[in-house]
């Protein structure tokens, strides 16, 4: 018998298109009818035509998905970007309930089995109880945010000060101690709107019916263990929890074979470029993007360089537009560096650039979704943290996963990443030091385990029809 489920996915392109990849999953191997509801993001940026053309891809396959786009709401302006959107989100709740009612009303006797939700949208779960469809969890980002997350609200009462002010280490059940600046942003500043929105958040996790993560046992062992043994929920029963992933989109866009990023890299030596992206926000002032020519241009490699704009304005901060490159670098920096360089001012198919064998290595924001799909294809990363949960994830890649080379940044100061620092960076990345040959050597083992993972038999494999049992029950 079919079995019907809600997803409620936040808009963003990285929360939703990993989500639409585990509904892909779940319906290639059971007969589940999945409807995603949609929320139109709050504004429209260069990820919203490959975001749009990928949902209509999926919408065509044949497979029993289906989206329904949820009707806009109008953005109000917040100081915290992370209060700013989960109050947007909850502007949807109206609408939210209504979808679910149509959706239950057009088969009234098959119950919705479960609503999947992304942890932005958590503020739903009373729509659910209403409704009598069990809420789930599925958490976009690793584990060690997921443990973290869910421990929040022990550790603020734990560490009574601000996190930014906080001198000891923080604790995190399954992790080695933590610098209190690597917390993620919402975090830092108990003050904010945005901490307490998270909180409030953390707190709904537990009480999940499961917590679906985009993550793989063998990539976060220990931090799962702790999770699945109560510790970071002591006063809860811990919800079952999930590592399905990674799951990744690699085939979202079938034009890239012709994309020039692509027909650049045809022309490069094996292993010789160095790739810049920042994920779907990320974008620097103009002096900071001075600072990274002149060290691209000092450390003389390869580079293949995604460079957007922001001007920093707008409500909730607004997204990057793409850059007027002519304006905006050092003059000269494009003749000079034109024989080994390419600098493309607007949104790059970054899972076709990391699969090509000509770049060696990834200067990356650490977005949880572009460290999966960097461990996949074994492309060894120099990480430089921007927003959100970056920096927990850039301190996890580098202090305990050994896969990427860290970028010395002053967290406390925010002041610029120097020229020499890039130089610095790069030139350890893709030189030939000791830092390079290890991150190489453990960017080659976590692609084969991330690819085993997944396959038949691997533990995402066999946690995934753990879920799919539960969900069937
Ligand atoms: N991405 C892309 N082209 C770009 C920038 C980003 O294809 O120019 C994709 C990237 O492959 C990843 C997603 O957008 O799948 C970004 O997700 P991530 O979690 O890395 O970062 P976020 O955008 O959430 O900060």
């Amino acid at each position: 018998m079919t079995v019907t489920l809600a997803f409620l996915p936040a808009s963003e392109i990285g929360h939703l298109v990993s989500m639409v990849e585990l509904a892909k999953h779940l319906v290639q191997q059971n007969p589940f009818s999945i409807t995603f509801l949609l929320i139109r993001p709050p504004f429209q940026s260069s990820a919203s035509s490959t975001t749009t053309s990928y949902i209509d891809s999926v919408a065509s396959s044949g497979l029993d998905i289906h989206f329904v786009h949820l009707p806009h709401v109008e953005p109000t302006s917040n100081p915290s970007p992370e209060a700013f959107y989960i109050n947007y989100i909850n502007s949807h709740k109206p609408h939210v309930k209504h979808a679910l009612t149509q959706l239950l009303s057009s088969s009234p006797s098959t119950p919705i089995a479960a609503l999947i939700m992304d942890g932005f949208c958590l503020t739903m779960t009373d729509v659910a109880s209403d409704l009598g469809i069990p809420p789930y969890l599925y958490f976009t980002s690793g584990a060690l945010m997921l443990a973290l997350t869910l421990y929040l609200p022990t550790l603020d009462t734990k560490i009574s000060c601000d996190f930014q002010d906080f001198e000891g280490q923080v604790e995190i059940p399954g992790f080695q101690p933590l610098p209190p600046l690597v917390v993620p942003s919402p975090v830092l500043n108990k003050k904010s709107d945005g901490y307490t929105c998270f909180v409030s958040l953390a707190r709904k996790m537990g009480f999940t019916k499961g917590i679906i993560i985009n993550t793989f046992t063998e990539l976060e062992s220990t931090v799962l263990e702790a999770i699945n043994e109560g510790l970071c929920l002591p006063d809860n029963p811990t919800p079952p929890i999930h590592p399905v992933g990674p799951l990744l989109a690699l085939d979202r866009e079938p034009s890239e074979n012709s994309n020039p990023c692509i027909e650049w890299l045809n022309k490069q030596p094996p292993a010789s470029v160095v790739f810049l992206c920042f994920g779907s926000r990320g974008a620097f002032p103009e002096p900071q993007v001075k600072e990274i020519a002149f060290g691209l241009e000092r450390s003389e490699c390869r580079f293949l360089w995604s460079l957007r704009f922001h001007s920093g304005e707008g409500v909730g901060n607004g997204m990057p537009t793409d850059a007027n490159v002519d304006e905006i670098l050092p003059e000269g920096f494009l003749d000079r560096t034109e024989e080994r360089g390419l600098v493309w001012p607007s949104w790059v198919p970054q899972t076709a650039i990391l699969a090509h064998p000509a770049v060696g290595g990834f200067l990356s924001h650490c977005g949880w979704n572009s460290c999966l799909e960097s461990f996949w294809y074994g492309v060894p990363i120099l990480a430089w943290p921007l927003a959100a949960e970056q920096r927990l994830n850039g301190f996890q890649l580098v202090k305990d996963l050994g896969l990427a080379v860290e970028l010395r940044l002053d967290y406390k100061g925010g002041g610029l990443v120097s020229g020499e620092e890039v130089e610095r960076g790069v030139r350890c990345l893709m030189g030939e030091c000791e830092e390079r040959s290890k991150v190489r050597e453990r960017a080659k083992e976590i692609s084969e385990a991330s690819r085993k993972a997944v396959e038949e038999g691997g533990s995402s494999f066999v946690h995934l029809k753990r879920l799919i049992d539960q969900l069937n029950k």
